[in-house]
């Protein structure tokens, strides 16, 4: 045995700056020692004020604590502040964020209720204009969000990049004896627009740690490359994600990937994952793929854990299956009662297994674990609670009794602790 025990793993930590992004009373920290943040964002058309609304409350309850909207016209900047009473009516907790892209500078002049109902304002610079005109719009969403102490986030993205700084870029490449590959030059273009728009920002008046920072791009190799060099020239936080990520499994993969990377080396403050909804999946999908990735590394808890193995061929009924759904979706239905019912329930660590080879010893490890009869086995089920064997169920109703004891066990555990409980942002 080595004299030196092994590493425990943990993911380092970057320090930023500290941001608040604020609304009425509520505030949420962004950076500093606050945990990673996720961030959403709806796909309704946001002069729909009510269906906004409604689907920025499924994203909050679903775990987001920043949604962003798409403000791009008239409509849709006037129907912010109904958006903003309606969620407070609806006692939901979360800022939102302006998204604008070439009129911004115009609406948050034109509807100055807009511009105090935001919590943070989404500025692209490729996308405020050109020359000294683009120069004069970026000034005026600035000085706007300075007057209402409003954060923003300088959004960067390789798909409207600041075409003038490219340019440049380009030419001054051209002229190096050995010069850079296309890619080094575009990932500097986007980094250098993120500082130089953030410099400008400041010099404008507002906070340096009001102001955050993104470089998004769609490929995983190009957003590690470019993020981890934005960490390294800049103290402001930074907003993480990989832009167009796509559909599905193929969607999810790839920004586990690259947010993971990044994540372990202390680089994101806050997180979102772009996906591309499936016909008829719920947009809440990404909010459920963004806490899963920050839980998975350790970094936060958002819903209790299902420990489930994969299942083979020990496990030639689906009732195991089945039941490791069950718990699954029980759980995360449950989590927007119980999180402000029974504090802590989060963390919360269930296993559900398929047979004896591995079912006592990983329910053993949970705080409630079950191991179901593999194919052979006598049609006995042992239930582990706090790691000593408690119960042994038996009978077509596995599912129902199992779901019982979880659901008696947080209430048990759990339900002492109401009064201590705090706001959910802070
Ligand atoms: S615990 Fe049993 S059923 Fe599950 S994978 Fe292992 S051997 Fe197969």
């Amino acid at each position: 045995m080595s004299g030196q025990p092994v590493p425990l793993g943990q993911a380092r930590a970057r320090r930023s700056l500290t941001g608040v992004v604020r609304w009425d009373d509520n505030f949420v920290t962004v950076g500093g020692d606050a945990p990673v943040r996720v961030q959403s964002m709806t796909n309704t058309d946001t002069a729909e004020a009510i269906e906004t609304a409604v689907q920025i409350k499924e994203l909050a309850q679903a775990g987001s604590e920043l949604v962003r909207i798409t403000v791009n016209n008239d409509a849709a900047a006037a129907a912010v502040p109904h958006i903003r009473d309606q969620l407070d009516r609806m006692g939901i907790k979360v800022p939102l964020i302006g998204d604008f892209h070439y009129n911004g500078h115009k609406l948050l002049s034109d509807h100055p209720a807009c511009a105090q109902a935001l919590s943070k304002y989404r500025i692209n610079p490729g996308n405020v204009g050109r020359g000294d005109k683009g120069d004069k719009q970026f000034a005026q969403m600035v000085e706007i969000a300075a007057r209402y102490e409003k954060p923003i986030r300088i959004g960067v993205n390789w798909g409207s990049l600041d075409q003038d700084l490219l340019a440049r870029l380009m030419d001054e490449n051209a002229g190096r004896a050995a010069p850079w590959e296309a890619r080094q030059v575009m990932y500097e273009a986007l980094i250098a627009s993120a500082l130089g728009s953030a410099e400008r920002a400041e010099r404008l008046g507002l906070p340096r740690e009001a102001i955050v920072l993104s470089c998004k791009v769609s490929g995983v190799q190009d957003l590690i490359a470019v993020y981890q060099e934005l960490a390294r020239r800049t103290d402001h936080p930074l907003h993480l994600g990989l832009t167009e990520a796509g559909m599905g499994t193929k969607g999810t993969v790839a920004s586990a990937a690259a947010l993971s990377v990044l994540l372990q080396q202390g680089i994101g403050d806050t997180i979102r994952v772009s996906l591309t909804p499936q016909p008829g999946e719920a947009r809440t999908q990404e909010v459920v793929v963004a806490s899963e990735i920050l839980q998975a590394l350790g970094l936060r808890t958002f819903v209790p854990s299902v420990t489930a193995c994969p299942g083979c061929g020990r496990t030639t009924s689906t009732v195991f299956q089945e039941l490791a759904k069950d718990i699954d979706d029980y759980l995360r239905a449950s989590m927007p009662v119980w999180r402000a019912e029974f504090p802590g329930v989060e963390n919360l660590k269930v296993a559900v297994m398929g047979c004896i080879v591995n079912g006592p010893g990983e329910s053993k490890h949970a705080d409630i674990g079950i191991s179901l009869p593999g194919t052979g086995e006598a049609p006995a089920a042992p239930v582990f609670i706090d790691g000593e064997k408690a119960m042994t169920l038996r009978g077509e109703g596995i599912a129902r009794d199992f779901q019982k004891i979880v659901d008696d066990y947080v209430r048990r555990r759990y339900g002492q602790h109401q009064a201590a409980q705090s706001p959910v942002v802070g």
